[in-house]
């Protein structure tokens, strides 16, 4: 795991916000991947994920960049949102195809 590269000096708060690497980089837990920097909050709701998303996938906003990341491990967490995505789509469907199963007398003589 290549988290620290020697370089990259970011909790410098006297450095100015203007100055802000736009490059994608792993910078470890806690630090932005976009920008660099080590303030975020951490969203209790997300339109993705609602309220157990974003706790679930350790969720982070960057507070200079305003874009998301995971912070425990200093990502990005597309590939997280796109797969807790299909995960609670496949669990809803299953969920209600289990309900009709046995909820809707019709369908067990169908099959
Ligand atoms: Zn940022």
């Amino acid at each position: 795991m290549s988290r620290n590269s020697p370089d990259n000096s970011t909790e410098n708060p006297f450095q100015s916000p203007a100055a802000a690497p736009a490059d994608y980089a792993v910078r470890g837990p806690g630090v932005c991947p976009y920008c660099g920097a080590a303030d975020f909050v951490r969203p209790y709701f997300t339109h993705w994920g609602g309220y157990i998303g974003p706790w679930l996938l350790t969720h982070a906003v960057c507070r200079r960049c305003d874009r998301g990341f995971n912070v425990r491990r200093g990502t990005s967490n597309l590939i997280n949102i796109i797969l807790y995505q299909i995960a609670s789509i496949l669990l809803v469907g299953l969920a209600t195809a289990a309900a009709a199963w046995y909820f809707l007398p019709g369908w067990r003589n169908w099959l």
